[in-house]
């Protein structure tokens, strides 16, 4: 098994290099460390080794997982990056610092609703389903700028886009057309890139890339 503390620099150094080639200022991307379905030991070793970004794709795991490490650790800064159910939204907003998977009008109704009752809510990023995959979460490219606006309405933090490309597509189209539906929105968040073509997003302007098994080893179930 690769040492996860060997991976975490050597991706911190493979993203200093992206930002460096795409004459990006140092530090302009964050490394969200992916560590869903991961052993808590090799989550402490990457946080032993100082880092502090996190992501989950459900909102029960992370709720098992990071109220403990949060009273061990200060600063953590999670990320819930899978999709997000109604019902558990209250759980996620007190949970979660950005929620990546804001995909359609009931759910940021609700978010909007629980923000006003608490006066907090995480950053916000809106989930674009780019490849137009029937069984992927996401608002359709050509219904995001209206879903923009609709959160902006709400004065709900869009703090930008994500997306998941479809596993047998060229992702760097998906990147450029994130990108571009980001920028004409007047954003500049953009949440992509996974552990197979992070340098790539990088290069098209991700702001957080979200890399699980490249840091952490195969993921062993889910
Ligand atoms: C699991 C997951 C990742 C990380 O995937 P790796 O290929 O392990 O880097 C990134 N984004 C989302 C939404 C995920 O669910």
């Amino acid at each position: 098994m690769r040492s996860s503390l060997l991976s975490l620099s050597e991706i911190n150094t493979r993203i200093a290099a992206a930002e460096r080639n795409a004459g990006r200022p140092a530090g302009s991307v964050q490394l969200i460390a992916v560590s869903k379905v991961q052993p808590d030991e090799r989550v402490e070793a990457v946080l032993q080794q100082g880092h502090r970004i996190f992501g989950e794709n459900r909102v029960q795991e992370a709720a098992g997982k990071w109220p403990g490490f949060r009273a061990r650790y200060d600063e953590i800064d999670l990320h819930l990056i899978g999709p997000l159910q109604t019902n558990k939204a209250r759980q996620a907003m007190a949970l979660c610092d950005a929620i990546h998977s804001v995909d359609r009008p009931k759910l940021a109704t609700t978010i909007a609703r629980l923000a006003q009752e608490t006066g907090t809510c995480p950053a916000l990023f809106i989930q674009v389903n780019t490849g137009e995959e029937t069984q992927k979460a996401g608002v359709l490219p050509t219904d995001a700028d209206g879903f923009v606006a609709e959160c902006r309405a709400m004065d709900l933090p869009v703090r930008g886009l994500m997306c998941i490309p479809p596993a047998d597509e060229e992702p760097a189209l998906h990147f450029a057309l994130l990108a571009q539906i980001a920028s004409r929105n007047g954003l500049d968040g953009l949440s992509m890139g996974m552990s197979g073509d992070f340098e790539t997003a990088i290069a098209l302007g991700a702001t957080h890339v979200r890399v699980g098994s490249a840091i952490f080893g195969a993921r062993e179930a889910g």
